[in-house]
Parts: structure tokens; C-alpha cells; sequence
């Protein structure tokens, strides 16, 4: 199956534009092994910074093959919505990637499934490919809720995502990915196991085959998130249904991301 491995960096609301250029410059000549995939697409990187830096950032990362992510993104074209961000302005600024849904999004600033869904909406009418964030916090998994979370998260996307395929508006091969983060695992250090990631995985799996199309449901990208860090990403990336990674903490140092995208590229892809 072909689904060329993604990791994504989230740095969440650190780094200035100054930094981020100075991040750029150590991390491309890190990326030189994975210079052939990255250009040939058998490998993508993006990075979300917070939006002040994404003008500079894109502008640091020019002919590196590295793309622009943005964290969120408002579900309205345009309009009185003091401090928000449209698809439009992320286009504009070259953005390829756009995060929807994120748990911090979600505990923190009342996305809800239903707006989650209306921001996906729009994205999927746009250029962007969004990346739709969900995972079960620790209560939830505890009462071992973690088939139900999952079915809650992805009805209303799967339901929009199978309408726009009816309607001839999606291709049969979405642009959208998925990112499995268990929010017990952000930002904590503690990691899920090989066996809690790849099951998650394969359930969510499960749902989009049987929600959209075996087909499609096979082609949608899924990383994991959670305290991605260069010593556990080998064998979370070796897993057969863990299609890349979504990275916070360790992303904030260049060596330490430039570390997670080679073991990427060296366990996902086969020397050419
Ligand atoms: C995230 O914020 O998406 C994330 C996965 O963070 P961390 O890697 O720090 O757990």
C-alpha cells in the first residue's frame, strides 16, 4: 500500500519567526540523506509553527522540500472573527497542511466535534490537506471507552468525507490523515506501547475502510502523537499501520527532529 510516510512537527505556541529561521538552518543540512525522498514525495516533513512564524519559516525552507503546517484554522471564509485565521490567509502563505482538532484545541478552546467538523469542511474545500487530531484521554481509557471515543471523533468526519466522495468533490484517495495522539501521552513523556498504538491504529483503520470504501480507507495516512522522542520513534515507526508521526516537545530541537525523520525515512521506505 502506498502511503508515503508523514511527520509533522507541532510547536504548539513556541518559537518566534527569528527562531524559526535559525531552527531552518540547522535543520536542513540534517535533512541531506533524505534530500531524494523528501523531493520525490516518498517522504513528507512539514512543520507547524505558531502563525507569526509561518512567512518566515516558509520563506528559511525554500527548496528543502520541508512544508508549511498551520496549528488550527477558523470553519468561516472570512469575516468579524477578531484573532482567527481563514484557509484563505494559510493558502496564501503557501501552507500545505492544516492540524484540526487537536486536544489542546479541544480541552482548552471548545473545539467540539461539531466545529471540528465544520472546520474540516472547510478544509477539505480548500488546498489544504488537514490532519484531524483525536485520541482518548486517560479516564476514558481507563474505562476502556477507547472504541467508543474513536467512534464519536470519526462519525461526522467519515459521514463528510463519504458525502464529498458521492458527490465526485473528494478523490478516491483522500487527502486528509489522521493523527492518533492519546491525549495521556502528550506532552508527558509517557509513550504508548508498540501493541496500544498499532491496535488503536488498526481500529481506526477499521472505521474508515468500513465508513468510506475499503480502498480509501486504506489509503489514509495515520501517525501516532504522543512523546514522539528519537529513541522510541523506531519502533513506533516500524509498526505496519503507523504511517508517520506527529511530534510536539521534540520537535522544538532540530537535531532531535532531523533524528525522528531519518529513522522515518530509514524504517518506512526502501533504499532506492
Ligand atoms: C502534540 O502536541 O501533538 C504532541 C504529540 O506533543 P508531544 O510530542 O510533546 O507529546
Amino acid at each position: 500500500m502506498n502511503r508515503p510516510p508523514l511527520v509533522v512537527a507541532n510547536w504548539k505556541m513556541n518559537h518566534t519567526a527569528t527562531d524559526a529561521a535559525a531552527f531552518a538552518e540547522r535543520l536542513v543540512p540534517e535533512l541531506v540523506p533524505s534530500a531524494r525522498a523528501l523531493s520525490t514525495g516518498r517522504l513528507e516533513v512539514a512543520i507547524a509553527p505558531a502563525f507569526p512564524a509561518l512567512e518566515r519559516l516558509g520563506r528559511a525552507l525554500a527548496g528543502s522540500g520541508v512544508r508549511l503546517a498551520a496549528q488550527n484554522v477558523h470553519e468561516s471564509t472570512a469575516g468579524a472573527f477578531t484573532g482567527e485565521v481563514s484557509a484563505a490567509m494559510l493558502e496564501d502563505l503557501d501552507c500545505r497542511f492544516v492540524l484540526i482538532g487537536h486536544s489542546e484545541r479541544r480541552a482548552l478552546f471548545g473545539d467540539l466535534d461539531a466545529r471540528i467538523a465544520a472546520k474540516l469542511d472547510r478544509v477539505l474545500a480548500s488546498r489544504l490537506s488537514p490532519i484531524l487530531c483525536i485520541g482518548e484521554t486517560l479516564a476514558e481509557r481507563e474505562a476502556d471507552q477507547l472504541e467508543h471515543v474513536l467512534d464519536r471523533q470519526l462519525e461526522a468526519p467519515i459521514a463528510l468525507l463519504r458525502s464529498r466522495i458521492e458527490a465526485g468533490a473528494e478523490s478516491p484517495r483522500p487527502a486528509i490523515a489522521i493523527a492518533y495522539e492519546p491525549v495521556w501521552a502528550i506532552g508527558t513523556g509517557r509513550v504508548a506501547t508498540s501493541e496500544i498504538a498499532q491496535q488503536a491504529h488498526v481500529a481506526i483503520r477499521r472505521r474508515l475502510e468500513a465508513g468510506l470504501a475499503p480502498a480509501a480507507g486504506q489509503q489514509i495516512r495515520i501517525l501516532y502523537g504522543g512523546s514522539v522522542k528519537p529513541d522510541n520513534a523506531r519502533s513506533l515507526l516500524a509498526l505496519p499501520d503507523v504511517d508517520g508521526a506527529l511530534v510536539g516537545g521534540a520537535s522544538l530541537d532540530p537535531l532531535q527532529f532531523a533524528s525522528i525523520v531519518s529513522t522515518c525515512r530509514e524504517t518506512r521506505l526502501e533504499p532506492c
